[in-house]
């Protein structure tokens, strides 16, 4: 087992990882940059390093500095929480050249799941199924309408790099086709620096259901079941939930089933989400994240199992501590991202935390670093804290989310804890029927 783990993160999760590392007996070192001094990770920590400038590519997202903070407190382990640098290949591979493991994946499956087209090629050829569309990159607008004439309109046409929901542009007619691909080239160029793009069938109502799966590495490869992430605003997640109320018990263990023996053949180490969109019935593949997700404590929740104890484990070597048969799905749970943002236009609303106060009681959790006095530095992604509520079934999870939300204090900022006790009352919601598009629609119709 690691001596010391140095967190390569902020917010929220550097302190989730930071109660693993402690529940583990593990030491713990936090870098940070000078607009963070305050955070709460940076006091319950072990250790810190305080290593640039508030600029994310000048601190979190600078690798020197972190290697040399691993280096001078003798870290043996970085976790690197999800954003940042935690899908970079280059920063996994730098790790290992100075014997410092890096907890997750190894650098080459991170960079196939990281260029798009790779990462579908590879879904395919272990028996995942994806979504219609080019085998490859699509650069003339002639093979653009080729493909689309062939899958049938609309088409999405896709970075190859993208992430975060950006790069996407949708055709639904040919003649909307080639400005829809200039634009997605020249926005993937000027956002990722690579302009390659692909055309996949648009899906019109589909839900978006990820699997959570680990591999040890060692050619074993189990699954956590699925969560339903499709209330989103602009393709960002708002509202995760496990299990999906969409599907049933066979659908479950079925896709399940795929991704767990695709972790297996792939080798793949450590925690992985494999996101598909559903729609009557069938899963398409869109992508593969190499790495813990925002929404991992729905699972944790409905499964018992910490999912940084098990990264953590795998990561120094000592396999999983569960097979499939000993996972085990229990009641219904929902996460809430609560954002310091207007919840009506999602602007960013930095400043100080007047007061804040969180809900408590059986099966709720949060997950946050703020606290009464905290000023939000204007630099970083605006997310302050989850909710997470689990119960027996999701009737029940609902009513305590309800409760919940009521008793949730946050003073002196604007955030989005009043969409949510909206969202809880709708009709829609309460039958846990919608798909993708559902929140985008309710927004529009200002309800
Ligand atoms: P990113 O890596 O930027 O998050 P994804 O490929 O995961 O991109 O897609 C993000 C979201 O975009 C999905 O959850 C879904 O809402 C929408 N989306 C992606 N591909 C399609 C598609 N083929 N049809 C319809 N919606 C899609």
């Amino acid at each position: 087992m690691f001596q010391k783990i140095l967190i390569a993160n902020r917010g929220e999760i550097a302190l989730r990882v930071l109660r693993a590392c402690k529940e583990l007996g593990i030491q713990t070192v936090v870098v940070h940059s000078t607009a963070d001094s305050d955070a709460m990770h940076v006091r319950l920590a072990d250790e810190s390093v305080c290593i640039g400038p508030p600029p994310s590519r000048e601190s979190y997202l600078n690798i020197h500095q972190i290697v040399a903070a691993c280096e001078i407190t003798g870290a043996d382990a970085v976790h690197p929480g999800y954003g940042f640098l935690s899908e970079n290949a280059k920063f996994a591979d730098i790790l290992a050249a100075h014997n410092i493991t890096f907890i997750g994946p190894s650098g080459d499956h991170i960079r196939i799941m990281g260029d798009k087209i790779e990462a579908k090629r590879t879904a395919k050829r272990l028996g995942i199924p994806v979504v219609p569309g080019s085998d490859g990159a699509i650069n003339e607008d002639k093979e653009a309408k080729r493909v689309a004439a062939e899958i049938g309109y609309p088409v999405i046409i896709k970075a190859s790099a993208g992430g975060g929901g950006r790069g996407m542009k949708v055709a639904h007619t040919e003649a909307d086709l080639e400005v829809a691909l200039q634009t997605a080239k020249s926005e993937a160029g000027a956002a990722f620096g690579d302009d390659a793009v692909y055309i996949e069938k648009y899906l019109q109502k589909p839900r978006h259901i990820e699997v959570q799966v680990f591999g040890d590495g060692a050619g074993r490869g189990v699954h956590f079941g699925e969560r339903d992430c499709s209330l989103q605003r602009r393709h960002q997640k708002v509202w995760e939930e496990a299990n999906s109320p969409a599907l049933n018990a066979e659908e479950r263990s079925r896709i399940g089933d795929i991704c767990a023996r695709a972790i297996a053949d792939l080798g793949y180490s450590g925690a992985g989400t494999i996101e598909f969109l559903y729609e009557n019935g069938e899963f398409y593949f869109i992508e593969m994240n190499t790495r813990l997700q925002v929404e991992h404590p729905v699972t944790e929740a409905i499964t018992g199992i910490d999912l940084v104890h098990e990264q953590i484990r795998v990561a120094s070597g000592g396999g999983l501590s569960v097979r499939q048969e000993d996972i085990k799905f229990n009641g219904h749970a929902i996460e809430c991202r609560i954002n310091a943002e207007d919840p009506r236009t999602f602007t960013p609303s930095p400043g100080t935390i007047t007061h804040f106060h969180t809900p408590g009681g059986l099966g709720i959790r949060v997950d946050s670093g703020v606290y009464s006095g905290y000023k939000i530095p204007p630099y970083y992604d605006s997310l302050i804290g989850k909710l997470i509520v689990h119960g027996r079934n999701r009737v029940e999870c609902m009513m305590r989310l309800r409760r919940a939300l009521d008793e949730f204090v946050v003073d002196g900022i604007k955030t989005t804890l009043p969409l949510f006790r909206d969202l809880v009352g709708n009709p829609d919601i309460a039958n846990g029927d919608y798909d993708i598009h559902w929140l985008e629609k309710y927004l529009a119709k200002g309800e």
